[in-house]
């Protein structure tokens, strides 16, 4: 078996395109143009090019955006400051903070003092208990990624056996938690999942991760899930972005896990849009929220 790769690009300008009818119908019912500001302390390299291409993606779809730059050496307190400032300004809609941030900030604190209804992330607790509760305001980017491409490839996760390798509070735990679900915003065939997380202390991961009818891999780690890890006709969602000799690889090792499985995403090219996209429809989210309130 040779394996179907979903194209995160396609998906990604078709809901894109989706995105912008919204944001037009909404300006045209009397809606502000939704605004979107980008934090970026320092100047990590791969951080910079992140939010250059949210920026240019907003635009595309007709969010306004902007950026503001910060110097490495910025204090915890005048980064508050600034997120105090976004937050008071009615004229933004979503908030965002590249992260990683430098040492001396502490990044939780910074999360949280982002005004949940701007949260576009949704890192902040109270969008994540929302989330845990099946209630979500917002959904994480790259989890509600995977959800709109598992759903739009016609990959139904009920009933499926799901393992998610990796708990970080930005992949691992929330498309868990998202796929656990009794219900979705796409429906309960795009929930309930029987899901297993795994992390570096899980004994025996390739008993568990031969397990998974889905598998998603959210590790850092290139090329780590190797074919002997998987089952024949799994679906493999690679999140992992991973720089090897200028060349971006995932955690998987695609060519020789795509003659096991059945659908596999590519990197570059799988997820990765997708996370940018679902940033934009949050931002929209965000907007319609503020005008009812
Ligand atoms: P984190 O480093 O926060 O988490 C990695 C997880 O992998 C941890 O839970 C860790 O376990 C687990 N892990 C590490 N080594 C092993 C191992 N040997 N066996 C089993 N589990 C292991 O990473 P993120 O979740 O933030 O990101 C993961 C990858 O996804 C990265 O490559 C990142 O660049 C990429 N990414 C891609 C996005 C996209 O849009 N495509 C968006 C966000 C991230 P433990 O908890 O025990 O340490």
């Amino acid at each position: 078996m040779t394996a179907i790769i979903l194209d995160g690009r396609a998906i990604a300008v078709q809901i894109k395109n989706e995105i912008s009818n919204d944001v037009a119908t909404f300006i045209k019912s009397g809606g502000a143009v939704p605004k979107l500001a980008a934090v970026l302390v320092g100047d990590d390299a791969a951080s910079k090019v992140y939010v250059k291409s949210k920026s240019r993606e907003c635009q595309r779809v007709g969010i306004d955006s902007e950026v503001h730059l910060l110097s490495g050496d910025t204090s915890q307190q005048q980064l508050l400051d600034l997120v105090t400032k976004l937050n008071d300004d009615a004229t933004v809609n979503g908030i965002l903070v590249q992260l990683p941030l430098p040492k001396q900030i502490d990044e939780t604190c910074i999360l949280d003092a982002v005004h949940p209804m701007k949260d576009v992330d949704a890192f902040h607790a109270e969008n994540v208990g929302l989330i845990s509760q099946g209630r979500p305001r917002f959904l994480s980017c790259t989890p509600h990624g995977i959800l709109q491409m598992l759903h739009r490839s016609q990959i139904e996760v009920a009933g499926k056996e799901v393992v998610v390798v990796g708990r970080s509070d930005i992949v691992g735990k929330p498309i868990a938690m998202m796929l656990a679900q009794r219900d979705s915003s796409l429906g309960p065939t795009a929930a309930n999942g029987t899901v297993t997380i795994c992390h570096s202390r899980t004994r025996d991961l390739a008993e568990v991760t031969r397990r998974g009818d889905i598998l998603i891999a959210a590790i850092g780690r290139p090329k780590f899930i190797t074919a002997d890890m998987v089952k024949d006709g799994v679906v493999v969602v690679d999140v992992g972005i991973n720089r090897v000799d200028e060349r971006l690889v995932g955690d998987v090792d695609f060519e020789s896990v795509k003659e096991k499985a059945s659908f596999i995403t590519p990197v570059p090219g799988g997820v990765g849009p997708l996370t940018v996209t679902m940033v934009l429809y949050n931002t929209l989210t965000a907007a319609k929220l503020a005008r009812v309130s």
